[in-house]
């Protein structure tokens, strides 16, 4: 959510001694310099799950055929709750998430996470296409939920939707970067803790969140709660990231949280701990240290290319999926012949 979210942001802030004071679980301290593993999911048993395949030719395919350009910019797509009657600022009814997904894929558009185009890895881009980040934010259940058994996805979440979406459009990808919380209000925790929050249950968290990393998705830190950094001193600021930090990697140990998305794309005071700190947890008296290599800010059109000598991977610019903007800078980076193609 950006900064135009005030209720939920009330709703959050409401719920946050609570969420601080009630975790009960055990966290192991991350691991911060972590070797690359299995990019781009860092999944260690079968990282080709669901990018194994050779990236197919473009010609032919829609949107495709287009002559390179490394250094045009590519859009980022920032998605918060998935479902509800209308579109809203922070929701986005299941009819319009599809037709986003149409929308990009008939421009010859292919996901990636944001750690490949850190990397400079367009290897799920075919030649004469484009890619694209899908930027899940804040982990509610409506981006992510299961009906009534555990692993049993519902259809109508984003990743249902998504998984649909790719058994009938051949080339995409299980990529998309989740930038979750895991101690909000309204279920905001790792897709819902409690039957009141469409069904879950907080037994599901970890299995959701494993998953994810399983099949090519990104884990994203947002803060523990949504705090909005610049209100806080530089000690709470490194706890919010990284308690975070640590229910990911008490999710999947070991994972080397890469990406950060600023709630509300506000600043901490201390710019510089929005992507490096540190925080020592009082009961265990382990230090826990988080070091990004990439911040994203909630809005700013389409981000750099990584080729681009400006680009600067601790301000990257997103596109809020709100009424027609999507679509319209689509259009306007084809107007204006400003669009990353892969070669
Ligand atoms: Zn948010």
């Amino acid at each position: 959510m950006s900064r135009r979210s005030a209720p939920l942001a009330a709703a959050l802030l409401a719920a946050a001694t609570f969420a601080a004071c009630a975790k009960g679980d055990t966290h192991r301290a991350p691991a911060t310099t972590g070797d690359s593993a299995a990019s781009p999911g860092q999944a260690t048993a079968d990282s080709t799950t669901a990018g194994g395949e050779v990236a197919a030719s473009s010609a032919g395919a829609p949107g495709g055929g287009r002559a390179p350009n490394l250094n045009g910019r590519i859009p980022v797509l920032e998605y918060h709750v998935i479902g509800g009657e209308k579109n809203a600022m922070y929701t986005r009814t299941v009819a319009s998430f599809k037709a986003d997904l149409e929308e990009v894929y008939k421009r010859g558009y292919r996901p990636i996470n944001m750690s490949q185009l850190l990397d400079k890895d367009f290897r799920d881009v075919p030649p004469g296409m484009s890619p694209v980040v899908f930027v899940f934010d804040d982990a509610s259940p409506e981006q992510f939920s299961y009906l009534g058994e555990a692993g049993k996805i519902d259809p109508n979440s984003g990743v249902g939707i998504w998984l649909d979406f790719a058994k009938s459009h051949p080339g995409w990808k299980n990529r998309g970067t989740f930038c979750m919380l895991n101690g909000g209000a309204a279920g905001h925790n790792f897709f819902g803790d409690g039957p009141k929050f469409k069904g879950q249950q907080k037994a599901w968290r970890f299995q959701k969140v494993q998953w994810l990393n399983q099949q090519g998705f990104e884990l994203c830190s947002h803060t523990l709660w949504h705090a909005r950094l610049d209100k806080y001193s530089d000690a709470v600021v490194q706890e919010q990231i990284a308690r975070n930090v640590m229910g990911i990697d008490s999710a999947v140990p070991g994972y080397r949280v890469r990406s950060f998305a600023l709630p509300y794309g506000i600043w901490p005071k201390n710019r510089a701990l929005a992507w490096s700190g540190s925080w020592t947890d009082p009961k265990s008296k382990k230090t826990v240290t988080y070091k990004f290599d990439d911040v994203m800010e909630v809005s700013g059109g389409p981000t750099r290319s990584p080729y681009d000598p400006a680009f600067n991977p601790h301000s990257i610019t997103r596109i809020e999926a709100v009424g027609d903007d999507i679509r319209k800078t689509l259009e306007r980076l084809d107007a204006t012949n400003n669009r990353f193609v892969a070669k």
